[in-house]
């Protein structure tokens, strides 16, 4: 069997989003070796506390690379640290004549960018250095011009490759113009750097976002130059924001560290997101080794994939609905923690994982159960206030014969109070938690202690307790 080997490749220039982590996890579930690679050649904005990030989101996402960085194996996985190996292929390209400086300033690139625009053509390198003989090129440099470097385009050819997701792709070597794989600073330009790793770096298959589509001629031409393979590409449909543009920070897409923040388990993020432009026949909450056996290229869609914020609560749903207690109580937060009494743990674990989303809901929760002040809530406080104390007193001495048997307590409140349905539960459920709405009340009475029900109950008779 093919031994499939993928990777991610990010610039450490912000926080991973749902966009790129999505990127990642399609190449983790598709590859049989999973590699990370650190492409921070862009100095400027290329910054360490954005790599930390990176490792972090990932590693918390489980998304494990057998290759990268802290891995086991010698290569550099930044490529801040291959500049050598990048100037070997530089000077392999130039003694071919594959490749050529260019003195050309950004201002004179600029320049004809805008007449080529403004005769309704494709802005493309003019060719201008492409012909300095040596001794040209000699005295630019030593009157002190620093050149980009140049890939030479060849004419009249068509570049073909079969993408993994949008199948049989041509383009025109007429319509790409000499590009720069080396900046006038020494570093790689994208094209080159990346392409030059992947094949360095033995990746079979490449997944990543549709944008990349028009560079792969670009990266097609490098490593045939190079004589180096190419993987398979794959170019994956965008995902859009619910008002149809690509989803950024200003449509919906939150970074991973901000949806960790806010107490989203790594499991429902990474179901939603396998499914954001792959469609899987199983819609219940699967674990990565479930995706990945269940991953199929040709369940990749080509057209793009549509964000619903309303989808990311509705796995954190089932993720908190599945969680094992010990991850349910690490994802608390540390003030619930000091809360509930050891011996409610389990029970109260278990209405969390029933009537919560979110960790500061359970924060409430255990407040409410546990705490002597109940917070009432307004609409709480109408349902009491218009409740007949004659209930409550009913109700007090319920509990007090039945403290540990919910279902005998309610009937006996039941029968001596003449009430049933709405009248019956909403003063309770206002009196014994303070709010309209929770878990099941046979739940509520089995944590509460009964020295806390006859309380809670008792302060609404109208009599001081
Ligand atoms: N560093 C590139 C990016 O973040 C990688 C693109 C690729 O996957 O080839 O867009």
């Amino acid at each position: 069997m093919e031994n499939r080997k993928t990777r991610f490749a990010p610039s450490p220039t912000g926080y991973i989003h749902l966009g790129n982590a999505r990127t990642a996890l399609f190449n983790r579930l598709f590859g049989q070796v999973f590699l990370l690679r650190v492409e921070d050649t862009d100095q400027e904005r290329s910054r360490h506390e954005f790599v930390a990030a990176l490792l972090e989101d990932l590693s918390w996402l489980q998304l494990h690379w057998e290759e990268g960085p802290h891995s086991p194996f010698p290569n550099p996985y930044f490529q801040s640290q291959r500049q050598p190996i990048y100037d070997r292929y530089y000077r392999e390209l130039e003694q071919k004549h594959l490749a050529y400086p260019c003195f050309c300033s950004p201002e004179e690139l600029a320049m004809s960018r805008k007449v080529q625009r403004a005769q309704g053509l494709p802005p493309r390198y003019s060719g201008k250095c492409a012909q300095l003989n040596p001794q040209e090129i000699q005295s630019k440099i030593a009157q002190g011009l620093k050149p980009t470097l140049r890939f030479r385009v060849p004419p009249g050819r068509t570049i073909e490759f079969d993408d993994l997701v949008k199948g049989p792709q041509a383009f025109e070597t007429g319509t790409i113009g000499d590009f720069i794989i080396r900046r006038a600073d020494g570093t790689p330009a994208f094209f080159f750097c990346n392409a030059v790793d992947d094949a360095l770096m033995e990746v079979t298959h490449v997944l990543r976002g549709e944008d990349h589509l028009t560079n792969t001629p670009r990266q097609l031409l490098i490593l045939e130059a190079l004589g180096l393979p190419a993987p398979h590409y794959g170019h994956i449909s965008l995902i859009l924001g619910e008002d149809g543009a690509p989803l950024s920070k200003r449509n919906g897409s939150q970074s991973i560290h901000e949806l960790r923040e806010q107490g989203y388990l790594p499991i429902a993020i990474v179901n939603l997101l396998a499914r954001l432009g792959h469609r899987y026949r199983n819609d219940n909450l699967m674990t990565l080794e479930q995706l990945a056996k269940e991953f199929r290229l040709a369940n990749l869609s080509r057209s793009p994939a549509r964000f619903d914020p309303q989808q990311l609560i509705y796995w954190q749903q089932q993720a908190v609905h599945a969680a094992d207690d010990d991850t349910l109580w690490q994802w608390l937060p540390d003030s619930a923690h000091h809360l509930v009494p050891e011996h409610q743990k389990d029970a109260f674990l278990e209405l969390v994982r029933s009537n919560c989303v979110f960790p500061n809901e359970a924060l409430d929760w255990a407040r409410i159960l546990f705490e002597t002040l109940v917070p009432v809530t307004d609409q709480a406080q109408e349902v009491l206030s218009q409740a007949n104390p004659e209930f409550f007193r009913a109700a007090v001495l319920a509990a007090h014969e039945f403290p540990d048997n919910y279902q005998a307590f309610l009937k006996a409140l039941k029968d001596r109070s003449k009430t049933k349905g709405k009248q019956l539960f909403q003063p309770l459920r206002a009196a014994l938690t303070g709010r309209l709405d929770g878990p099941e009340l046979s739940t509520i009475y089995t944590i509460l202690t009964s020295e806390q029900i006859e309380h809670r109950l008792a302060r609404w008779t109208g009599t001081p307790c």
